[in-house]
């Protein structure tokens, strides 16, 4: 069966492996016509972990970031709200990694190439459609992203993995319009300065609407620095968006940091990592109402292209993967590709709604809305603050919802592998 994936980014290029793993012939179409490390860090949750060790390149992957250890939250005091082993330390059969989203892409292209032939991830092609075609295959519609030249190609299965800014899902639903925006910006950026906390710690201080977000991508160098990933998030609603969405405009410090001049604590000083940035880039919260369908025929959706969330939890990568392997099973599993493309909707498309309603209730990160509530000059105690077991039945409800409680994963459970 010919299966033909419309987008090389982490889930198309996660489903090609995948697809071609079990026997399928795939064939990637990539619209950039030279794929680039673009982006900063993004972090897989262990249960998106375990599927890429399923696919045998854990090992590959592994010395590109940093196993994570600890979620930590703060309030904008630098006062600890709630902290949490992750991955390997709490006790998952693999680890959460945190790693550049640009060393992650190429890293997947090599392999792809490497398992599937040189041929099978066309670059340069931009999918702008699709119809059916005789037999019940689908025929699809490119054009050149140089030259503008026009092509047309045939499969049996067509995956729309072409990010939030899908032709696929915008053929599928043409009402569907422009994301929504929540009002807020993220600057990210990354510096070399000393680990914080385990040296293997994420971090979340703020609130709602003025939050940062830290993690290491490295281990330390010989003079003690690790890269270290940094986003400011703040509520921008007064001065409007900057212009259309791009992952890789650039931003200005003096545009977000004076709003975290008193961001200096024993543990990190967030001024002087923003301050070390070599640049920044600019870009909205951003996610898109869930759809009453992703599939039409022979034709599907996946990875941001169905679920576009907000980059809260870590969930966008590690969903696209859940996503190839779901996919992955139902083709297998069903001998009426159709058939199969309905039961990886009917799996998938709940599942990821979910998240991304949860998202916009900030996942777990609602703790930190919590406490300033409760306590905005601060505590003495945590515990004076949230009721005995409250913060840990947040966590827990997000893991539910994301799939990854520990107990499902590597085990067969809501995240696990099944197929
Ligand atoms: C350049 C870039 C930088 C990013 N940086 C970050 C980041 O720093 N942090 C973060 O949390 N998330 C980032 N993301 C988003 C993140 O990669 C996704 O949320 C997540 O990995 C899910 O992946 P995906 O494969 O569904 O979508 P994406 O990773 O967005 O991949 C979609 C792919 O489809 C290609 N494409 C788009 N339209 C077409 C078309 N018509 N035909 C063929 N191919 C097409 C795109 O070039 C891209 O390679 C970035 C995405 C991109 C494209």
């Amino acid at each position: 069966m010919k299966v033909a994936i419309a987008g090389g980014g982490i889930g198309g290029l996660t489903t090609a492996l995948m697809l071609h793993g079990a026997g399928f012939d795939v064939t990637v179409y990539e619209a950039v016509p030279e794929p680039r490390p673009l982006g900063v860090g993004i972090n897989l949750l262990p249960h998106a972990v375990s599927e890429l060790r399923r696919l045998g390149i854990l090992e590959r992957l592994l010395p590109l970031g940093v196993a994570t250890e600890e979620l930590a939250y703060a309030n904008r005091h630098g006062q600890f709200v709630w902290r949490e082993p992750r991955g390997l330390a709490a006790g998952y059969p693999v680890p959460q990694l945190s790693i550049h989203r640009g060393k992650l892409q190429m890293a997947l292209l090599e392999i792809a190439r490497q398992r599937l032939g040189e041929g099978a991830v066309k670059t340069g092609r931009k999918v702008t459609g699709f119809v059916p075609d005789k037999g019940g295959a689908v025929r699809f519609h490119m054009e050149d992203s140089g030259t503008g030249r026009s092509y047309d190609e045939r499969a049996d299965v067509l995956v729309g993995a072409d990010g939030i800014h899908s032709a696929i899902r915008a053929q599928l639903h043409p009402g569907d319009g422009t994301p929504r925006w929540s009002g807020e910006l993220m600057w990210r950026g990354t510096t070399m300065a000393p680990p914080f906390l385990t040296g293997r710690s994420m971090t979340l201080i703020g609130t709602r609407g003025c939050k940062v977000v830290a993690y290491p991508l490295s281990a330390p160098d010989a003079h003690g620095n690790a890269l270290i990933n940094w986003i400011a998030v703040l509520n921008n609603t007064a001065q409007g968006l900057p212009g259309a969405e791009d992952w890789n405009r650039p931003g200005r410090l003096e545009d977000f940091l004076p709003e975290f001049a008193e961001w200096s604590f024993p543990w990190l000083d967030v001024v002087e990592l923003m301050r070390g940035s070599e640049g920044t880039f600019v870009y909205p919260m951003i996610d898109r109402d869930p759809l009453p369908n992703w599939t039409s025929g022979r034709t599907t959706l996946l990875g941001d292209a169905a679920h576009a969330m907000y980059p809260v939890g870590s969930n966008g990568a590690s969903q696209a993967i859940l996503d190839a392997r779901a996919l992955t099973r139902a083709l297998l599993e069903e001998a009426d590709p159709s058939v199969a493309l309905a039961r990886y909707e009917q799996e998938r498309l709940p599942a990821t709604a979910a998240v991304v309603a949860a998202n916009r209730r900030q996942g777990a990160a609602r703790i930190l809305d919590l406490a300033e509530e409760r306590a905005p000059g601060g505590f003495d105690d945590v515990s004076d603050v949230f009721e005995p077991g409250e913060r840990e039945a947040i966590a827990a409800e997000y893991q539910q919802v994301a799939g990854f409680a520990a107990a499902g994963v590597g085990a067969g459970g809501a995240g696990g592998p099944r197929g």
